[in-house]
């Protein structure tokens, strides 16, 4: 069967490039069509189309050739959003990728301002009795502990902080709460994972949220008008981690985590949160609640310099060599990756993935050339060039397969919001343009429109690695 062949195809890829190049690469192929010893595979953007043949067709093409003998060719199309996503398997025939509309499917239209969290929890609502019956904490992650985290200058104080606090067991609350403060991919959620299981492994009772959990528990919990039970729940632990604060957003909500930030404080229980900016920045949240959160210990982790970057990769790299001991890679190479990824932990994972992704397929040892063919998509230019909005807007339009006038337009289906709200989130952080001046470049917007779309898009990109990769390449394409 095509169809058993074809899931061998995927599950081989996934093993064989890693979780990560695979969910960011790969996990949205599909089979569209088997004919003529072709196979037609198909994905959702134009994007993906042309990186996956620009980096994985070859390999798609001889894994997939073991697996189905006779196989002459693979090729990928771009399919339409609103396709049945069942045809895949009834191998319908693909449709070339001039005449698809493009897009990704999953973006629900843009909310206005008021009703941003209502929309947000609104699809929890079939699941107002579990929700309630207990308020679920997001689960630690197990490898997420002190012993993986390594210490620099620019977390050491952050670091010894949320250890001094998970290790104090039993006794009061010592800086209260404990407010952690970084960029994106410098470790905070790592932190606050090792916090955790610390805590918990010496007999705490630990809740661990992210802003989306606290809004969705709470918003859920008060249409079952349960949130006495959720309030006490949240009261009856001894260390409750938060992160992401700064997606906090609602009114009640705010009040309302207001209100469970003073009770547990107040009742000497240990809170650590988690933020990409300091307390007084936190613009959605009552002044009241950003002094409290302000009151505690306030720490900032910083760029991760040079030396913490080398030894973030060679620990990475031992835990990768525990599952492919095969995988070599000299100090040379470490050191160069740690001087050349200047950015973050997440980067410096995406450059491990690509070096262990580069051996695997060449059946190489990694040299100072291939990494730095493997890693050059990672490397920033330092000085980044001027980006004009007409030409981020340009750009955006042509991946997402929409015009330019779609984007300016009013229209609010999905396939428009989603490639507009990622325009503006650029425009946003590749020029020096205001808010208003950027709303209106997008066709006479309201500053506030910008600022819902720039962090629309900054919450996505925190909880979906292929849409951080596709808009750190849209980045990448501009400034180069
Ligand atoms: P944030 O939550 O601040 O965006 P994360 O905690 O998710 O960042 O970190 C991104 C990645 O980098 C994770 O894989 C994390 O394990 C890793 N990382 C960041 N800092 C460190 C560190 N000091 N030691 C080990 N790994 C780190
Ligand atoms: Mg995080």
């Amino acid at each position: 069967m095509a169809e058993d062949a074809w899931t061998r195809v995927k599950r081989r890829l996934r093993a064989e490039l890693g979780e990560d190049v695979f969910s960011s690469w790969l996990a949205r192929l599909e089979l569209d069509q088997l004919a003529d010893g072709k196979a037609v595979l198909s994905v959702p953007t134009r994007f993906l189309k042309s990186w996956i043949e620009a980096h994985y067709l070859d390999r798609i093409l001889s894994t997939y050739r073991s697996e189905q003998a006779g196989l002459s060719g693979v090729s990928v199309v771009v399919r339409s959003a609103f396709r049945d996503p069942a045809a895949a398997s009834r191998s319908s025939a693909a449709r070339p990728a001039k005449t698809t509309s493009g897009g990704e499917p999953a973006l629900a239209a843009e909310p206005s301002r008021e009703d941003r969290v209502p929309a947000q929890a609104t699809p929890l609502g079939a699941r107002d009795e579990r929700s309630t019956a207990e308020l679920a904490g997001a689960p630690l992650d197990a490898r997420l502990t002190f012993e993986s985290f390594v210490v620099g200058r620019s977390n050491a104080l952050a670091q010894a902080a949320a250890e001094r606090i998970a290790r104090n067991d039993g006794g009061a609350a010592i800086y209260n709460p404990l407010y952690i403060q970084a960029g994106v991919g410098l470790g905070k959620t790592h932190l606050l994972h090792a916090a955790g299981n610390q805590a918990r492994a010496g007999g705490r009772r630990v809740i661990y949220l992210t802003a989306d959990r606290f809004m969705y528990g709470f918003v859920a919990s008060l249409k079952a008008q349960t949130s006495h039970a959720f309030k006490e729940r949240l009261r009856g632990i001894d260390l409750l981690v938060i992160d992401d604060v700064q997606f906090i957003q609602g009114k009640t909500i705010q009040q309302e985590f207001g209100h469970t930030l003073n009770a547990l404080i107040d009742a000497g229980r240990q809170v650590i949160v988690a933020a990409d900016r300091p307390p007084g920045d936190l613009e959605s949240l009552d002044e009241r609640v950003r002094s409290r959160l302000a009151g505690g210990l306030v720490v900032e982790i910083a760029a991760l310099d040079e030396g913490l970057r080398a030894g973030i990769l060679s620990q990475r790299l031992a835990a990768v060599q525990a599952t492919h001991p095969g995988f070599e890679v000299g100090p040379a190479v470490v050191a160069y990756v740690a001087n050349a990824v200047a950015t973050n932990g997440r980067d410096l994972e995406g450059a491990i993935n690509r070096l262990l992704a580069h051996a695997t397929l060449t059946g190489t040892n990694v040299t100072l050339e291939t990494a730095e063919v493997a890693i050059r998509d990672l490397v920033r230019n330092r000085e980044p060039r001027r980006v004009r909005i007409e030409d981020i807007q340009k750009l955006v339009a042509t991946r997402y397969n929409v015009s330019r006038s779609d984007i300016l337009s009013e229209r609010r289906t999905a396939a428009v919001v989603k490639p507009r709200q990622i325009a503006m989130y650029l425009s946003k952080v590749l020029t020096l343009r205001s808010l208003p001046e950027i709303g209106r470049r997008f066709g006479g917007r309201d500053h506030t429109t910008v600022l819902h779309a720039v962090r629309k898009i900054e919450k996505l990109i925190g909880g979906d690695t292929a849409l951080s990769e596709e808009v750190e390449l849209l980045k990448r394409m501009l400034q180069d």
